[in-house]
């Protein structure tokens, strides 16, 4: 059983998008998480196949139709997923909700364009609203795919044992300690001894201080 992402999207061509490389592109070809971006457009039933229209109130932009992501949400086997809603109004996204997403059997994500979408399409279905951060994007694809990448990299065999994501950044409710390699001396700058006294308690205490 995978963990499964659903787009809703104007741009299903930007998915897998950066997803596709690394060992996050690994873990899709190996069948551990998929991807299905789905066209809004195709769920637009007017002549001219409107996904859009200009806000209530007046106002610039345009905002997309309640009608439309409906049909194109309801069209979605949620199987269990959550349905979000990637907005710079949502609540911020943490490493906590990530876990438990990547717990879960997936999502089913929302992507907007525009000056985003009728309100009443979230209250209608219980959307969850998240947000990437305290910044705007011209629409939700890329927040879609933070969100997916960070789930994803947490799936059993992903990381594989070369990589524990216990000792992360935010894991421990601390930040990461820095990090070395090769070469010993980079400008001037040398690499903490301690990092290469072999004493793993010592290694151990020192990266327990520079977290704190
Ligand atoms: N007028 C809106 C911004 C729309 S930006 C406002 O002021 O709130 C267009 C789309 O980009 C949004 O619908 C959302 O899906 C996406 N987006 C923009 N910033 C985002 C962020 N910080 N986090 C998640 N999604 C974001």
């Amino acid at each position: 059983m995978s963990w499964d992402a659903t787009i809703l999207t104007l741009f299903p061509e930007a998915f897998p998008g950066i997803l596709d490389v690394s060992i996050i592109g690994r873990a899709r070809e190996q069948g551990i998480w998929s991807c299905e971006a789905v066209q809004i457009r195709d769920f637009a039933t007017s002549k001219h196949r409107n996904v859009d229209d200009t806000p209530a109130g007046g106002g610039p932009g345009m905002v997309m139709r309640a009608d439309v992501l409906a049909a194109a949400a309801d069209s979605v086997e949620r199987r269990g997923r959550s349905l979000i809603y990637m907005s710079p109004r949502g609540k911020p996204l943490t490493q906590a909700r990530v876990r438990e997403l990547a717990a879960g059997p997936g999502a089913v994500i929302l992507c907007g364009r525009f000056e985003g979408v009728d309100q009443r399409f979230l209250d209608a279905r219980d959307v969850e609203e998240i947000s990437i951060g305290d910044f705007v994007l011209a629409g939700g694809e890329v927040a879609a795919q933070t969100l997916i990448e960070a789930c994803v990299r947490l799936l059993p065999g992903v990381l594989g044992a070369s990589l524990s994501s216990e000792d992360e950044s935010f894991e421990s409710g601390l930040l990461e300690y820095p990090q070395y390699t090769r070469p010993r001396d980079f400008e001037g700058r040398e690499i903490p001894p301690v990092l290469l006294s072999g004493d793993h308690e010592a290694v151990a205490g020192w990266r327990r201080k520079q977290a704190l």
